[in-house]
């Protein structure tokens, strides 16, 4: 017999966990997302430097429904576009509304522009499968028209804006294409051609790691090609380069977007309290402010009290504090507050350079560090054969790094698509 049933808005990390120990208990859950697809965003800046495919990190939300053995998983694709509390009914961009008893909000964030002109409109994301995508196009598409043209004046610059790990990360990889890919597979240019900034406003990257850390982090990343800029703030975005708050100036034929997260745009009318970067408020049960039996996880949601780092842990122990405090509430037992168990944070910088710091007060860097992110990263990814094909194009990329970083060109960047797909985030 099935007990309530529960809405979830976003099958992410949160979504997921939530739903998996909601059906284990004779819940019936509904998962709504935009995407057909959950999205293993860790691994996208991968897809965007053409080391791994967009199926490697994604897996189909149906399928998800339809291998969860309870039989009461469910999955509808629509944009959320509001919530009726009053009738319990979640409003959707396509089809009729969906009605809950209970409803957990895990939609995840977008980016923050932090109102810096130009940012919206002339820089490129990686937070979503289509996104990585448009960013590969735009790269292997200038590489082949600098090749075409043999212009030994003209180079390519990517700027990457932002020093936490996801541009520590996309800035390594593209590095790493500059200094091994490119002149075997584009012997009509040079290193130089292709020319990887990373900007920083703060005098350091990797903010949350450790000083030795956050060195070697910096030491690496010049070590192989990308030009580091600390103390240097955005101030404005044009379509072909980007002004600097000291005055300076730096061409760009990409600028990608890696500083600073918020709550996607359409969260602010669903009628729920929000704090910093529009994130939903929740109290230590991971409840919605003024709305008991309404819950929100993973980075969406913000507490005060006892905020957390917007990472994949937080988000997926969240999910599964919600999942309990539902069968809590229907036993009418005290709801449980959220603790975060920190197992550790890390980043990659390229081949055999990573860092890790785990809770015990061990740093590890270099080839070890890189060898446990690889190792976290396929065993964390859905679904066995998603593990063993990103398994094996990381293989293809560690031992033939050269010639597998030829990432495939769509006609992404110049498709109506994009646009539409930025609109939704
Ligand atoms: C490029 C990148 C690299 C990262 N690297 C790391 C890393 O190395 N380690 C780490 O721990 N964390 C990393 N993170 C952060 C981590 O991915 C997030 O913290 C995590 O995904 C949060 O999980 P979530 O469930 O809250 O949201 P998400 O996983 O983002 O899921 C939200 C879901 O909600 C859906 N959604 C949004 N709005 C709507 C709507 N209106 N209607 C319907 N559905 C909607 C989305 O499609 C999505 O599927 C990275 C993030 C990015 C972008």
């Amino acid at each position: 017999m099935s007990e309530s049933r529960v809405v979830i808005i976003g099958g992410g990390f949160a979504g997921l966990h939530a739903a998996r120990a909601l059906t284990a208990t004779g819940h019936e859950v509904t998962i709504i997302d935009r995407h057909a697809y959950t999205t293993f965003q860790p691994l996208l800046y991968q897809v965007a430097s053409g080391g791994l495919n967009p199926g490697d990190v994604t897996y189909s939300l149906r399928r998800w429904a339809s291998n969860d053995s309870s039989h009461l998983a469910s999955f509808r694709r629509a944009t959320v576009t509001g919530i009726d509390f009053d009738n319990k009914q979640v409003i959707v961009s396509r089809g009729k509304p969906v009605s809950y008893d209970k409803l957990v909000i895990t939609a995840g964030v977008g980016a923050n522009y932090f109102g810096i002109p130009g940012a919206a409109e002339n820089t490129k994301l990686i937070y979503t499968r289509g996104q990585a995508l448009e960013v590969r196009d735009i790269i292997f598409t200038g590489l082949e028209l600098m090749a075409a043209q043999g212009d030994p004046n003209k180079r390519f610059t990517a700027v990457v804006v932002g020093g936490g790990p996801t541009g520590v990360e996309t800035a390594g990889a593209l590095a790493e294409m500059k200094t091994q890919a490119l002149p075997v597979l584009y012997p009509e240019t040079t290193v130089d051609t292709f020319h990887v900034v990373l900007v920083e406003m703060s005098d350091r990257l990797l903010s949350p790691f450790d000083r030795r850390l956050q060195r070697y982090t910096h030491r690496e990343l010049s070590r192989i090609g990308v030009d580091v800029r600390l103390n240097t703030a955005v101030k404005e975005v044009f379509p072909d380069h980007v002004e600097l708050a000291d005055g300076g100036t730096l061409d760009s034929d990409i600028v990608i977007w890696a500083s600073g997260v918020a709550a996607h745009r359409a969260v602010s009318d669903w009628g729920l309290p929000q704090g910093r970067g529009g994130r939903v408020l929740v109290d230590n049960t991971q409840q919605v402010i003024g709305r008991p039996g309404v819950y929100a996880a993973g980075d969406v949601c913000l507490c005060e009290e006892n905020p957390v780092p917007q990472l994949a842990q937080p988000a997926i122990q969240q999910g599964q504090l919600v999942a309990r405090n539902i069968i809590n509430a229907e036993k009418a037992l005290p709801l449980e507050e959220f603790s975060y168990i920190d197992k550790g944070t890390m980043a990659t910088i390229g081949r055999n350079a990573a860092v890790v710091q785990l809770p015990n007060g061990i740093k590890l860097t270099g080839f070890a560090a890189w060898a446990m992110w690889v190792a976290v990263h396929l065993m964390t990814l859905l679904g066995g054969r998603n593990r063993i094909t990103a398994m094996i194009n990381m293989l293809v990329r560690y031992f033939a790094w050269p010639k597998s970083a030829a990432g495939i060109i769509g006609d992404f960047a110049d498709s109506p698509a994009t646009l539409a797909a930025r609109e939704d985030d």
